[in-house]
């Protein structure tokens, strides 16, 4: 006769309402608005008054676009951070930015306008760009909360706010007013049609037909100097090029100190060129026979003379490591106003790099290199048209070896097509070797103070110090002027006769509150007259007139000062951050920048010399940097790849919850892969640690901690291990969330959800929760450590699965004071999961319960492929301990029982020498998952190290066989005892059922129901 189906009605089955099915898309944004409705940012800010500080200042993203992968991990891992900070009882507060200014935004509002652009006033153009960006931080505000990310968004720092602008231009002013800020040439491209400077950007490359031209530079120092075979002789160099007009500017001849040269004669004259380009520079100027004369390296050519070959003009040798061996001739013409290299070279060399190209692209000559009455053909003539006429004169005057037609790829004006020239002009630069005295008096120049500055700040991963410090040690000095309209204009007067800036703090303030009152427009808008005293004069040259400087400042500068503009003067964080900066900088409090790896070069970067300039100190104590996002195959993301991953995508279709899963799979630390595949693979652990949440929560049913909550001494040995084991998962993961590993995090929440939970405890459970009765002591023992578990892991995967984690704390019982959320609640403590040092309890139950019931199971499914048995219950045990060593083991019996699900457990004492023989003896028994288990040498050995450490022998694994149960089958729980009976008409009935049963006040029905 089958059990009565009544009989599976008195089981207490695992219930509850929290749903299987996550239906992340739709409900995720359901809890966004519960969070807003709670005003949770808010709320979480005023209940961490006063406690110690952790600030992570945002970097801002570039409001011109949808947000991609790379942004979802940026603010992924910072909510993170905040969240963890939060509940690790700091005062975390987090407001996101975003950079609005700058070329990206200007090219979108160009396009969109036009030519109708050139005709709007300056206040229309800057509305544009202004309802441009403020359209990108909306749509990127609402993508960034979409997935989760907490912080103040609804009013974020924008570096084109009123306040923004007037605090960046304050801190131009700070760097003028302290000496750091000089006007210097710089070559940039420029567009002579347009008569306007380009950025990178703006240049597009196309084919154009340039002279090529091959020209001998007269060697005027000692040729004897270079090489002694040289000496007397008539020596020139060969400089080739493809824009003639330059030569009027040619300052230098530049060689590579490294490369081999050769003196070449042909006929009567030697000519010094690469020693690799030597046979085509000959085919080229069709010299016909030579032959080499001596070969030396180019560094023997500092500081040669050679004369112009059409001004008069002495020439300089000058080494350069950019030239290469590939075209030309290896001596390299050098024009400092016309090229970016040729100007840093000039620079080194001390050159004039005065530019005699104007606006127009016209060429003046200089008067001083011209001693004929009448100036050359080529005075006052646009650069083109200059080409053939500076090629004849050349030719007139035997200079030129040879001439041809060149068509190569060349620079164009995005804009009107025009092929474009590089320029010297005067731009704004912030000098790296001004002068700076520390509080001790000691004398440094910006640079090596910042280089200092650098060493105080903990980088995390540690390279990143070396790479910003070799970037600060040689980057030229800092050019902070752009030939734009979208940014902060760099507020200067400048003296129509001498061209220098007024200084005066006082103008300056006034213009700052200006800024404050109407925004960078202001400086459009005003007239210099109602800004400049009525008697102004210059204080170099007396002069009374004044023009606006047009330029704007650099956006790196913008970025570069959010220390000052937001941390410094935001309502809500000017006291965190002044706490941060009273500090020395590496103590508590702290200030964290977390960005991408490329920021050393960005905002890191312009961040440190902002600070350090103004305040003397960096504006971070902590740096860290995150890798880049690639797919599997370790290929950056591209449309045309097809391997993009939208994080948004994600959210749609799969929900928030499983990007930010994603985010701290990865340790981030590295490149990342991201896949559609992945994504998928996030999105089944996904499922796996809800069903675990689920379980336990189904299982707390009818559970009231406050009535129900058994004291910890009097807990079963298995729960207390439980117990033990989440107290030591919680402290690695505080400890983890502390040094910001949150992949080690998610892998070890996994592990505890599959191994330790789902495959071991809550399976070997559900005997204890199914068939005791509900308010039994073993039950409630039980009961109390799974809701001691669900409230720290609930808690401790909420910075990561923040929408779960909080859907989960809705369902857990009831108790008075829960916070409204679990984001406003804290980390436990490890005391309060388990009171003592959870060491031992480890200890014990690793060594021995854990050990033995690892090979019980080995045993049972050697039984099982026997087919002598199928559910582990229809085994018993039989404990093999040493005969001397009575009694140590019978307080673990029941353990071990419940440990490996079997129905009863025997002690079998036999005298230790012979459970060593039979562990020498074992098979290795092969599971399907293959041979898992140890060799019994191994295990022999195992045991003989337990022996001899008296500790470790208390604990010694010692053997365990698998036998078939005895008795008689329960048809309530399915164990086997000898003690079954009938209970009313329900057949077969162990004691310990009728127990529970009879606890529960259940009788048997009088009939069974069929
Ligand atoms: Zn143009
Ligand atoms: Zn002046
Ligand atoms: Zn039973």
């Amino acid at each position: 006769m089958s059990p009565a189906p009544e009989l599976k009605a008195t089981l207490t089955l695992p219930q509850t309402a929290f749903p299987m099915k996550a239906n992340l898309p739709q409900n995720e944004p359901l809890r966004l608005a519960r969070w807003a409705s709670l005003g949770l940012y808010q709320r979480l800010r005023k209940a961490a008054q006063g406690r110690p500080i952790y600030l992570l200042h945002d970097g801002p993203p570039y409001a011109n676009g949808p947000i991609h992968l790379g942004h979802a991990l940026n603010k992924g891992l910072k909510d993170f951070v905040v969240k963890s900070k939060t509940m690790a009882g700091f005062d975390a507060p987090y407001v996101p930015g975003y950079d609005c200014h700058g070329l990206p935004i200007e090219i979108k509002v160009d396009e969109q306008l036009g030519r109708k652009k050139l005709e709007m006033p300056a206040p229309a153009v800057l509305e544009a760009c202004r309802a441009y960006a403020q359209k990108y931080i909306d749509l990127q505000t609402s993508q960034f909360e979409r997935i989760g990310c907490l912080g103040r968004w609804e009013t974020p720092y924008k570096t084109m706010s009123r306040d923004y602008e007037a605090r960046t231009l304050e801190a131009f002013y700070g760097f003028l007013e302290k000496g750091f800020v000089y006007r210097g040439l710089k070559p940039v491209y420029w567009c002579i049609h347009d008569r306007t400077a380009l950025a990178e950007a703006e240049v597009e490359y196309e084919m154009h037909t340039s002279p090529s031209v091959y020209v001998r530079y007269r060697l005027t120092s000692e040729p004897g100097a270079i090489h002694p075979a040289l000496k007397g002789k008539q020596v020139s160099t060969i400089i080739w090029t493809t824009t003639p007009w330059t030569l009027p500017a040619s300052m230098a001849v530049a060689f590579h100190p490294d490369f081999d040269y050769v003196a070449l004669a042909v006929g009567d004259q030697i000519y010094i060129v690469a020693a690799e380009l030597a046979a085509s520079v000959a085919a080229a100027c069709k010299f016909g026979l030579v032959s080499e004369l001596a070969r030396f390296k180019g560094s023997v050519m500092e500081r040669a003379t050679f004369q112009h070959p059409f001004l008069e003009r002495s020439i300089l040798g000058v080494m350069a490591s950019y030239v290469t061996a590939d075209t030309g001739t290896g001596a390299v013409h050098t024009a400092p106003s016309h090229g970016a290299e040729d100007f840093y070279t000039g620079q080194r060399y001390l050159l004039d790099s005065t530019c005699r190209v104007d606006a127009s692209g016209r060429i003046s000559v200089d008067p001083e290199a011209w001693t004929l009455a009448a100036p050359p053909a080529f005075d006052g003539m646009k650069v083109w048209a200059a080409n053939p006429v500076i090629v004849a004169m050349m030719e007139e005057r035997g200079a030129l070896l040879a001439v041809s037609d060149l068509e190569h790829s060349y620079p164009h004006c995005w804009r009107c097509h025009h092929p474009v020239i590089f320029r010297a002009t005067e731009q704004w630069f912030i000098s790296l070797e001004t002068q700076m005295e520390d509080p001790k008096g000691e004398k440094k120049t910006f640079r090596q103070k910042a280089i200092e500055e650098i060493d105080k700040v903990i980088w995390d991963p540690a390279w990143g110090k070396e790479r910003i410090t070799n970037m600060i040690a040689t980057r030229p000095d800092w050019c902070i002027s752009r030939q734009r309209i979208w940014g902060v204009p760099i507020a200067v007067f400048l003296c129509e006769g001498c061209q220098k800036p007024i200084l005066d703090p006082a103008l300056n303030r006034k213009i700052v509150k200006l800024f404050e009152e109407h925004g960078v427009e202001a400086w459009h808008t005003t007239e210099t007259a109602a800004l400049l005293p009525a008697n102004a004069a210059c204080a170099h040259c007396g002069g009374k007139a004044f023009r606006k400087e047009t330029d704007i400042l650099d956006v790196w500068f913008d970025s570069g000062v959010s220390w000052y503009a937001v941390c410094e003067s935001d309502p809500d964080l000017k006291a965190v951050y002044a706490a941060f900066q009273k500090g020395d900088g590496r103590e508590a409090p702290k200030c964290l920048y977390l960005e991408g790896g490329d920021q050393h070069r960005g905002w890191f970067h312009s961040s440190l010399l902002t600070s350090v300039a103004l305040r003397g100190h960096a504006p971070y104590s902590h740096v860290v940097t995150a890798g880049f996002t690639l797919d599997e195959q370790g290929r950056a993301m591209s449309k045309s790849l097809g391997n993009v991953v939208d994080p948004l995508d994600i959210a749609k279709h799969m929900g928030g919850e499983i990007v930010r899963l994603w985010v701290a799979s990865i340790d981030f630390r590295e490149d990342m892969a991201a896949s559609d595949n992945l994504m998928q693979r996030c999105a089944e652990i996904y499922k796996k640690l809800r069903n675990t949440f689920r379980f336990l929560l189904g299982n707390l049913n009818g559970f009231d901690p406050k009535r129900d909550r058994i004291a910890e001494s009097d807990l079963l040995p298995l729960d207390r291990y439980m117990l033990a084991r989440t107290r030591e998962l919680n402290e690695n993961i505080l400890g983890w969330y502390e040094r910001f590993e949150f992949h080690r995090v998610y892998h070890a929440v996994n592990e505890f959800a599959i191994v330790d939970l789902s495959s071991f405890y809550l399976d070997v459970l559900k005997d204890r929760m199914y068939t005791f009765a509900p308010t039994s002591k073993e039950r409630r023992s039980a009961q109390t450590v799974l809701w001691q578990i669900t409230e720290a892991l609930v808690r401790l995967v909420a910075p990561i699965l923040s929408f779960t984690a909080d859907e989960v704390w809705e369902y857990l019982p009831a108790m008075e004071g829960r916070e409204a959320s679990v984001h406003l609640a804290q980390f436990p403590a490890p005391a309060e999961i388990f009171s003592s040092d959870p060491t031992d309890e480890l200890v014990t139950w690793r060594q021995l319960l854990l050990s033995v019931r690892n090979r019980a199971l080995l045993k049972i499914e050697a039984l099982r492929k026997d087919k002598l048995v199928g559910k582990s219950l229809e085994c018993n045990l039989n404990w093999l301990v040493p005969d001397h060593q009575k009694d140590v083991y019978e307080s673990y019996l029941p353990s071990l029982a419940e440990a490996a699900i079997v129905s009863k457990v025997e002690i079998v004492y036999l005298p230790q020498e012979e459970i060593k023989e039979r562990l020498l003896s074992a098979q290795i028994i092969n599971t399907e998952k293959g041979a898992s288990e140890m060799p019994s040498a191994t295990l022999a050995m195992d045991l003989e190290r337990q022996l001899a450490n008296e500790d470790e022998a208390r604990l010694a694994i010692w053997d365990v066989e698998a036998v078939i149960a005895t008795g008689t089958k329960c048809n309530r729980c399915w164990r086997y005892t000898d003690g079954t009976s009938n209970y009313g008409i329900w057949q077969n009935v162990c004691t310990r059922c009728q127990d529970a049963l009879k606890e529960m006040k259940i009788n048997p029905p009088k009939e069974a129901a069929l």
